[in-house]
């Protein structure tokens, strides 16, 4: 057992939990020279529509890309970035790209009509005033708000219901889509489906994994599209990894697929080389795809 001296009292350290600390301390310092430095960057995901399996955009993933060539996926720094309070300026860094991309495939044959997503984490709200960071964002980027799609979870509503409610509907209304992302994963998803008017559903791919529970996964996620369909919300089924996942999800009427089955997460130029004009094509993946 290690000791260190926590402001003014002192706090008592097992091993791992001391190692654990100084990486989260390392991956803190660190943090800020990465983003000046270009090594945060977005890799995307495609998003492929059921009735037609064409690509109809992707969604925006974060990763840090070492110099070294390591990539670090976002289970390794949101949550250090999270409780540090400095998850908002990798999220507006990842927003920024992501509109950078969108001005760029603006008029392009292939990619014009891609709409990409971007996550937004429970802590920005305490940081940004969200309303004034987009809408300033796509005025800048002079990009089509209906492009870039919003994905919330519901913990965003769990500390300021009212006000996170109000500020789904101004942007909204300014025309931004937005998604609810891994619906079912949390708790109150249902009184949440009542207050926000989300365009697009996006269900938790916790309900493909096989368990013991296989079953009643598959009946719930059946009645999950079946809502969101009532409720005039198309579902995006994440965590899609096989052919017999696509029959099945077309049988029950999902509407859109992202998982691994049809790519990973990829590096942009990787993305463009592989999905133009909504084709998916065969690519050897190089390294780096993550
Ligand atoms: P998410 O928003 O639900 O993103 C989907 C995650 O599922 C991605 O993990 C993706 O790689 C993974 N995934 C997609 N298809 C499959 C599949 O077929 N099988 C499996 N096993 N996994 C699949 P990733 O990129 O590691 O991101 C994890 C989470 O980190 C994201 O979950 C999101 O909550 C968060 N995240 C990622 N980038 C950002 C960001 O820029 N800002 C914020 N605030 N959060 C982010
Ligand atoms: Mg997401
Ligand atoms: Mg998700
Ligand atoms: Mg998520």
């Amino acid at each position: 057992v290690l000791k260190t001296q926590e402001s003014n009292g002192y706090v008592w350290y097992s091993e791992h939990m001391m190692s654990e600390k100084i990486r989260d301390r390392a991956i803190l310092s660190r943090f800020s020279d990465a983003l000046s430095r270009g090594e945060v960057q977005i890799y995307l995901q495609a998003q492929v529509a059921a009735d037609s399996r064409r690509v109809i955009g992707a969604e925006a993933l974060s990763r840090w890309v070492c110099d070294d060539g390591r990539v670090i996926p976002p289970a390794m720094f949101i949550p250090i970035l999270e409780e540090h309070g400095k998850i908002w300026q990798l999220d507006y860094h990842i927003w920024e790209l992501a509109c950078s991309l969108l001005k760029s495939w603006q008029g392009s044959e292939d990619f014009a009509d891609y709409c990409i997503s971007v996550n937004i984490s429970v802590k920005d709200i305490y940081y940004l005033d969200l309303y004034e960071v987009f809408t300033h964002l796509v005025e800048e980027y002079k990009i089509d708000p209906a492009k870039l799609e919003l994905e919330i979870t519901e913990t965003v509503f769990m500390d300021k219901p009212k006000e996170a409610i109000l500020l789904i509907q101004r942007l909204k209304e300014y025309g931004f889509r937005i998604a609810i992302d891994d619906f079912g994963s949390g708790y109150s998803s249902l009184s949440f489906l009542k207050d926000i008017q989300a365009d697009i559903l996006k269900i938790d791919m916790g309900f493909l994994r096989k368990t013991e529970h296989q079953e009643r996964s598959r009946i719930i996620l059946r009645s999950i599209v079946a809502l969101a369909r009532e409720l005039g919300m198309p579902t995006v089924v994440e965590g899609v990894e096989t052919s017999q996942q696509v029959h099945d999800l077309v049988k029950i009427g999902c509407d859109i697929f992202q998982g691994f089955y049809f790519s990973r997460p990829i590096p942009v130029a990787d993305f463009e080389t592989r999905f133009r004009a909504g084709e998916i094509r065969p690519l050897r993946m190089k390294s780096g795809a993550a």
